[in-house]
């Protein structure tokens, strides 16, 4: 028997829930890596691969559990769900793999991104990379993820108000006046180059949250520029090697590519961006998202996102 695919409709919240049910267990982990070359999936030697996703949770041909009833609405869980295999690598993070080898990572995403928004019932393309057993990654080899969504995500249905709503008062894109504001203030940047800054936002939500935002008004990674591309490859290992610097230990993050919705209309206020959301708020002890956070949505935070900028300053200028 083939899985259920489906989305169910939270009336509460106004938000879609994926359901994937298996209809066979899953394997156990197999004892070799799948993403290492010569494996069965992945050919000798290349350094950037897609796959589709073993298990997904949105296929191309969902069969959802049952009908809708009234207001509890089922719809089949269509999309796409891919791993980009990073490196020939094993272990490490970005920045233990070559410039040349992460210019070829993002240019995959970007290929990917293409490829995926030809299909008009996906209206949302979300590049993610976890990293740690912490956040719960069980394979360790190198390796994000892309989702195609057939629906446009709760937080990104809300960045795109809050972008619209400060671009008709204003006349001038949010992203793009934060920027301005923080290169002013200069507290919270850890990297001005050429194309991008890095900071933790004034809004951190997470101890060491960092932001990637691109200087230029652009709403998707594939409206970037070659020289904008080998930028941010190199923002990307920076951050990442700060990280595991901070600690001298392997530092757990979740990074989140945001981007424009696709298949559905403009999006001229939309600034694309990166966000890092790593768990650890000190060596040994994680930040738990627990009652206030999960009951309310509301983040507490202990100490002042201004200190952990500097944290990150100087583990960035020990290199
Ligand atoms: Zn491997
Ligand atoms: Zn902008
Ligand atoms: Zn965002």
């Amino acid at each position: 028997m083939s899985a259920i695919n489906e989305l169910r409709y939270n009336p509460l919240l106004g938000r879609w829930i994926i359901i994937a049910a298996e209809r066979e267990e899953r394997p156990w982990r197999p004892e070799t890596c799948p993403f290492c070359p010569g494996s069965e999936e992945v050919d000798y030697g290349i350094s950037v691969i897609t796959l589709p996703n073993r298990y997904p949770a949105l296929v191309v041909n969902p069969r959802p559990s049952r009908e809708s009833v009234d207001i509890l609405k089922v719809k089949g869980g269509y999309g796409y769900c891919k791993v980009v295999v990073e490196t020939t690598l094993h272990e490490g993070d970005l920045c233990d793999i070559g410039l040349d080898n992460v210019v070829k990572y993002l240019e995959e995403i970007i290929r990917q991104h293409k490829e995926l928004s030809s299909d008009p019932r996906i209206k949302y393309i979300f590049p993610f990379r976890n990293k740690g057993p912490e956040i719960g990654v069980s394979l360790h080899h190198p390796h994000s993820q892309i989702y195609a969504f057939p629906f446009i995500p709760l937080r990104i249905e809300r960045e795109i108000e809050c972008m619209r709503k400060f671009w008709k008062e204003r006349s001038k894109c949010l992203l793009c006046h934060i920027t301005e504001l923080e290169l002013k203030l200069k507290e919270r940047v850890i990297y001005n180059g050429e194309g991008f800054i890095a900071l933790v936002p004034f809004y951190a939500e997470w101890p060491y949250e960092v932001h990637i935002y691109p200087k230029r008004h652009i709403k998707y990674l594939v409206d970037l520029e070659r020289s904008e591309v080998e930028e941010l490859a190199k923002v990307l290992q920076l951050i990442t090697r700060a990280y595991n610097k901070l600690f001298d230990r392997p530092f757990p993050y979740i990074l989140s590519y945001h981007q424009a919705p696709v298949n559905s209309g403009d999006y001229p206020f939309y600034h694309m961006h990166l966000e890092f959301y790593p768990p650890l708020r000190s060596k040994d002890k994680l930040k738990y998202t627990a009652g206030v956070e999960r009951g309310t949505w509301t983040f507490t935070y202990d100490g002042l996102p201004e200190n952990r900028a500097l944290e990150l300053k100087r583990a960035i200028e020990k290199g």
